[in-house]
């Protein structure tokens, strides 16, 4: 991040801008809706300007800017459109200690003005640190689409409320009051009976919630996917929206865990195969602490929490403590692999069932019914199956199995660092140790990429 966001404080500031045409326009008319006093230089000013002057927006003076004028701003415009001018103009603030934009020049500009959605109060503000004005745009327009026009004065009545809405304890119980009214009870006043309907309905709201009796704490075991934020269910986004407290593994990707409340509290309770971990008794006294504090939590585990996820042991520990809990399936790896190498999982004359296995538990490398395995035609989904490359391959040639049979590794399936080995049994220990896998990696026994596959996650890229 080039450019730290902030919401600076101008009202009773100066901000001065040098400039008269439509580059001055286009950020007077953002700056004249601030409380900031505005000082505009311009020796021949678009008659807009004119107005706004004449209406005591701003005052103007007839005249190119000149040294001692922006003293005492808190910000500067360079609006000449002139590169000479704003290099002149520009330097003057810069002598005089004042933050410069530079308008369309952002390698000389201190600060860069968002593309901004305006719901005063609510204002949100859109950076793309110049990369890319075309983005900012149709997220802007996405925003102004989806947030009400009743947003602000929504805002400006609740925040009136703010005192009396403290005699909700703190927390959930006053967030859920909040989210109540600018979700449901705010948005219906409005609707029927106007600007002046909002603050009864604020009123019995209040009494609503201050009545009600407290929501119970609840652990909810939620899949967050392989890693793109892209495959969260729509139930996962909602259960991180609500969370107060996200209990994570390893292979939650970041993206994933920034869609998190801000609020929430995050625990890491990663674990390594093999490497150090948090022992499973502490992740499940966590849960139960936390949900018996009345916390609404989210255990989020990578993939689907039901597949090699040790979720039975907290549900156990759920149960034992008289916590409620429910499970909020996710896409696990086998699919979102298999996705990335453009098969299929089951095929018609080619295998009617397919196994997940685990290359290792808690004892260390896993025994499996290796004999049938062998057998032509079948296919296997291996998880955390790097380390046991070797003794399965071992195992499986033990049982006759051909080695020419087809292996592919998927490293990172459905992340930006997606990488796809392709190999047989014969060469999968010496292939897999070649590649340097890091990441996670799922090994499909019996599945060779479909040929056209292989190309494909980087021309999706491209499209991207
Ligand atoms: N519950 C998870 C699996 C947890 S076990 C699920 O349903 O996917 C961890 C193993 O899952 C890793 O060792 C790896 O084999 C596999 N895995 C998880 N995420 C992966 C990804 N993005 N790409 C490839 N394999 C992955």
């Amino acid at each position: 991040m080039q450019h730290f966001p902030i919401f600076l404080a101008v009202q009773g500031q100066r901000i001065t801008l040098s400039g008269g045409g439509e580059a001055a326009l286009a950020k007077l008319r953002l700056l004249t809706k601030t409380e900031a006093r505005i000082d505009v230089y311009a020796a021949a000013p678009a008659p807009e300007i004119e107005t706004w002057a004449s209406e005591g927006k701003l005052t103007l003076t007839r005249r190119a800017l000149a040294e001692g004028d922006v003293d005492g701003s808190a910000l500067f415009y360079a609006a000449d459109e002139d590169e000479v001018e704003d290099a002149r103009t520009a330097e003057l603030a810069r002598a005089a200690g004042v933050l410069v934009n530079v308008v369309d020049n952002l390698h000389d500009s201190q600060f860069i003005t968002p593309a901004i959605v305006d719901r005063d109060p609510v204002t949100v503000a859109i950076g793309t640190e110049g990369a890319a004005p075309v983005l900012a745009r149709a997220i802007k327009a996405d925003l102004e689409a989806r947030l009400p026009v009743t947003l602000g004065p929504l805002a400006r009545i609740g925040k009136g409320f703010r005192k009396l809405a403290e005699a909700l304890p703190f927390g959930r119980p006053r967030r859920d009051f909040w989210a109540d009214y600018y979700f449901n009870a705010g948005p219906r006043a409005m609707d029927e009976g106007g600007e002046t309907a909002v603050r009864p309905a604020l009123q019995s709201l209040l009494n609503d919630h201050l009545t009600r009796p407290q929501r119970d704490g609840h652990v909810a075991f939620v899949g967050a996917g392989p890693g793109d934020p892209e495959l969260l269910t729509l139930k996962a986004r909602r259960a991180l929206d609500e969370a107060d407290v996200v209990i994570y593994d390893r292979l939650i990707s970041k993206e994933i865990l920034e869609l998190a409340r801000r609020e929430a509290l995050m625990l890491d309770v990663g674990k390594e195969g093999f490497g150090p971990s948090t022992p499973q008794e502490v992740i499940n006294d966590l849960l139960v602490e936390h949900a018996r504090k009345g916390a609404q939590v989210v255990r989020l585990k990578s993939g689907d929490s039901t597949v090699f996820g040790r979720l039975d042991e907290e549900i156990d520990a759920c149960d034992t403590a008289g916590v409620t809990w429910h499970i909020v399936p996710g896409i696990t790896a086998a699919s979102a692999a298999v996705a990335g190498i453009g098969q299929s999982l089951t095929k018609r004359g080619r295998n009617a069932s397919v196994r997940f296995l685990t290359g290792h538990d808690m004892r260390g490398f896993a025994d499996h019914d290796w004999a049938t395995l062998a057998r032509p035609g079948e296919v296997a989904a291996i998880y955390m199956g790097k380390k046991s490359a070797r003794f399965i391959q071992g195992r499986l040639i033990m049982h006759g199995a051909d080695r020419a049979t087809p292996i592919t590794v998927i490293e990172n399936a459905s992340r930006p660092d997606q990488r796809i080995l392709s190999t047989t049994l014969d060469t999968l220990p010496t292939d897999l140790a070649e590649a340097e896998m890091t990441g996670p990696a799922l090994t499909f026994y019996g599945l060779a990429p479909r040929a056209a596959a292989l190309a494909l996650p980087e021309m999706q890229k491209e499209l991207a």
